[in-house]
């Protein structure tokens, strides 16, 4: 009996260590760590770079991000240049560690940045997109660890089925504002995905970018123009990021006479333990101020 036990105990043990025997995973946003943890749940240890409300255009690698890319199986950037000098891929590569851009395969809208095209990173702001993303996520982490893939495969299925009603959800709000007032005036230009995908004019006043913004580079001639435009559009209210400091926005829109729709979630989700710490919070949380502030 006792020896029955002791047997049993044992096989606790080794299928406790079989089962934390797992695989770490570094990724670069909070965005892809909150969908790679909706592919992953607990089979995967994944580490975040980014805290919520950094921001990876900026952003410099510290000791402790060499640390955690050293212990990582497996490397996720979103890709597209959003990490600022590539500081992800630098950090996969000096590691000599495997590297995943969750943006591949993706057909990149087109931006200006400091007077040059370039492809926009903020590829996540459609749910279309958030499911090659999260292909992509898959299919990396059954190469990674081929013995969870039925885990991987059925967890991203029910994923791709919420993002899906994310999107019909979308499309049911947005339809309730008048398509004239489909303007979307932010003081960052993340929104150029969502703004394209649901029949909004998204204008992010040029020059007001985040490299811009540090910089302090908004003259008061493009000041002026973009009050302008403001008034023209007859916009009823703005908005601001919080990855960006709101100071410019808040006066502007004093100048243009408009209100503040509030603060959208853009190149990061919100804190744990807020509406927007998951992908699916974040995008609800947007449109509900947007349609709040617009209708
Ligand atoms: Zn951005």
């Amino acid at each position: 009996m006792i020896r029955l036990k002791l047997l049993t105990i044992s096989l606790l043990i080794l299928s406790y260590s079989v089962c934390f025997a797992e695989f770490r995973v570094a990724v670069s946003t909070t965005q892809i760590a909150d969908l790679t943890y909706n592919v992953a749940g607990d089979d995967i240890i994944i580490q975040s770079i980014l805290s919520p409300g950094q921001d990876p255009h900026t952003y410099s690698p510290v000791p402790k991000d060499i640390e955690t890319v050293s212990k990582a199986d497996l490397v996720i950037e979103n890709g597209l240049h959003l990490e600022g000098k590539n500081w992800m891929r630098t950090l996969a590569n000096d590691a000599g560690k495997t590297l995943v851009t969750a943006t591949s395969g993706l057909r990149p809208l087109i931006m200006e940045k400091d007077g040059m095209k370039v492809n926009d990173p903020h590829a996540w702001f459609t749910p279309q997109n958030a499911a090659v993303y999260l292909n992509n996520i898959t299919r990396a982490l059954i190469k990674l660890d081929p013995a969870n893939k039925h885990n991987y495969v059925a967890r991203a299925k029910l994923y791709l089925a919420n993002l899906k009603a994310l999107d019909g959800w979308i499309r049911s709000e947005v339809s309730t504002i008048p398509p004239e007032k489909r303007v979307l005036v932010s003081n960052h230009d993340a929104f150029q995905y969502f703004a394209k995908a649901y029949g909004f004019i998204n204008t992010a006043p040029i020059g007001w970018s985040t490299g811009s913004e540090v910089g302090g580079g908004v003259t008061p001639k493009r000041r002026e123009e973009v009050i302008n435009s403001i008034k023209q559009m007859n916009v009823k209210a703005i908005f601001f990021e919080t990855t960006i400091n709101p100071k410019l926005i808040r006066e502007i829109a004093k100048d243009a006479g408009v209100k503040i729709g509030g603060e959208l979630y853009s190149d990061s989700m919100g804190d744990v333990d807020t509406p927007g710490e998951t992908y699916i919070g974040m995008m609800r949380e947007n449109v509900l101020k947007i349609v709040k502030g617009l209708k």
